[in-house]
């Protein structure tokens, strides 16, 4: 694999996109419209109204893929440079699923003040931004003073995409298995920037923030710990009061567990110790916190399982949802991605899992059945679907919620995207 990756990469020209031009380019005059003098005519339009250069140029389609490699999927902090392939990556995912162009931004920058600053002088150039790959927790409070102080979509996707996602699985989950989102009782492994995200998403959902126990890699997020200045202002919102205590403690009894902190740190014993029907969501990668078939084998009712891996069922992959969501979002010129489009999005994933799945997209995996069930409760990224419903979900929720700086029709528009 790796030598099969180097190679994808070097082939000439060395990396993965390019720019093109979209005008054409053959003649004198053609010239002499793109640049000067012509290009003067559209900067005085938008130099007398800013929101032009939606009309001119190509802001709206365009998303500033930005991070300082401090947090890189897996390598952890590799710096800027080092984190470039990723984030050109990112850029082929949004291209090749919602058809918009990235720019790369890799900054070396550590100081917060100085990467708010840098990002900040880049609205210009953007219709959004997608914070990447930022250790926790300066992502927080990166993210909060962008989405502040810029009115274009500010939008850290380790954190909201996986909330995002697994909270359609968690819609679709609780549903199987019976149960009541006001009363589930959901333990979480991990304390970082996917887990509060995704905890703080889960209770926007519909899930009781008091339902909601967090461990650490020191153990429970109590409320002594917080007192003690032991957490960040982001995890304390999770301490609760209760006995110091590890990660089995929450598990016992809990109908679901969302695992986003490291491989392997959940037993069969510990599975045995949830309540019926368990939620299992075990999201580390490369290696999930209990393996699917380790999980399932542990007891005999219904285990509905979710990991972040490709080679089973029920896969978190964060292609299901930014891409449609800065679509959404762009595509209204929305000023922020706020909570009501993320449920937006969350809701389209799950109800587009229990409709029929094409043959196409059946054929696209293997040919294994996908059926609305405890083994197929999200869409899979393949499924053109996802962006008919995603994005017009998201647009509505945008222009319902005040974000959209246009209206548009939503029937219409998904006429559009399905053209
Ligand atoms: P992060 O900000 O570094 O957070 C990791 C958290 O896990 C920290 O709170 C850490 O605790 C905790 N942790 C580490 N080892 C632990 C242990 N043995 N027991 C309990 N907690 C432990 O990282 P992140 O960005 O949130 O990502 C966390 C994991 O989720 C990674 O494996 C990542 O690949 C995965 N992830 C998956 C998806 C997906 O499937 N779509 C999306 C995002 C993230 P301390 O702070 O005490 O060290
Ligand atoms: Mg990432």
């Amino acid at each position: 694999m790796d030598d099969d990756a180097l190679e994808y990469h070097r082939t000439d020209p060395p990396g993965k996109i390019e720019i093109a031009t979209t005008k054409p380019t053959n003649t004198q005059r053609d010239l002499s419209l793109a640049y000067s003098p012509g290009v003067a005519a559209p900067c005085r339009e938008i130099d007398a109204d800013a929101g032009e250069a939606y009309q001119y140029t190509t802001k709206g389609n365009l998303v500033g893929v930005v991070s300082n490699g401090s947090a890189v999927l897996g390598l952890g902090d590799i710096g800027a440079q080092a984190s470039k392939p990723v984030m050109e990556g990112k850029g082929v995912l949004f291209k090749r699923f919602a058809d918009i162009d990235v720019f790369d931004i890799e900054l070396d920058l550590d100081d917060t003040d100085a990467f708010v600053e840098s990002v900040a002088a880049m609205e210009p150039t953007f219709g959004g931004i997608n914070l990447e790959d930022i250790a926790a927790p300066a992502c927080f409070e990166i993210e909060e003073r962008l989405r502040e102080r810029l009115s274009i979509p500010v939008f850290h996707d380790d954190q909201h995409g996986t909330a995002i996602i697994s909270g359609a699985a968690l819609l679709n989950a609780v549903e199987i298995s019976g149960k009541d989102l006001a009363d589930i009782e959901v333990a979480f492994a991990g304390a970082g920037a996917a887990a509060v995200a995704t905890a703080e998403f889960y209770v926007s959902l519909g899930v009781r923030r008091e339902h909601i126990t967090m461990c650490d890699i020191d153990g429970l997020l109590t409320t002594e710990r917080a007192e003690s200045g032991d957490l960040d202002e982001y995890s304390r919102q999770f301490a609760r009061d209760l006995p110091e205590g590890d990660l089995a403690d929450a598990m016992r009894g809990a109908d679901v567990f969302v695992g986003l902190s490291a491989g392997g740190i959940v037993s069969q014993e510990m599975v045995r110790s949830m309540a019926d029907d368990p939620i299992i969501f075990a999201m580390a990668n490369p290696d999930p916190e209990i393996g699917y078939e380790e999980a399932k084998a542990a007891r005999d009712d219904t285990v509905i399982m979710a990991t972040g891996r490709s080679d089973y069922p029920n896969q978190v992959n964060n292609v299901l949802g930014f891409p449609f969501i800065f679509r959404g979002a762009l595509d209204v010129r929305a000023t922020e991605i706020n909570e009501e489009m993320k449920v937006a999005a969350a809701t389209a994933l799950a109800d587009l899992a229990r409709q029929d799945v094409p043959d196409s997209v059946v054929k696209a995996y293997g040919d294994q059945p996908l059926q609305f069930g405890p083994n197929y409760i999200i869409p899979k990224p393949l499924d053109a679907r996802v962006l008919f419903e995603v994005a017009p979900a998201v647009a509505r929720a945008a222009i319902d919620s005040g974000a959209a700086r246009v209206e548009r029709d939503i029937d219409e528009y998904v006429e559009r995207l399905e053209a």
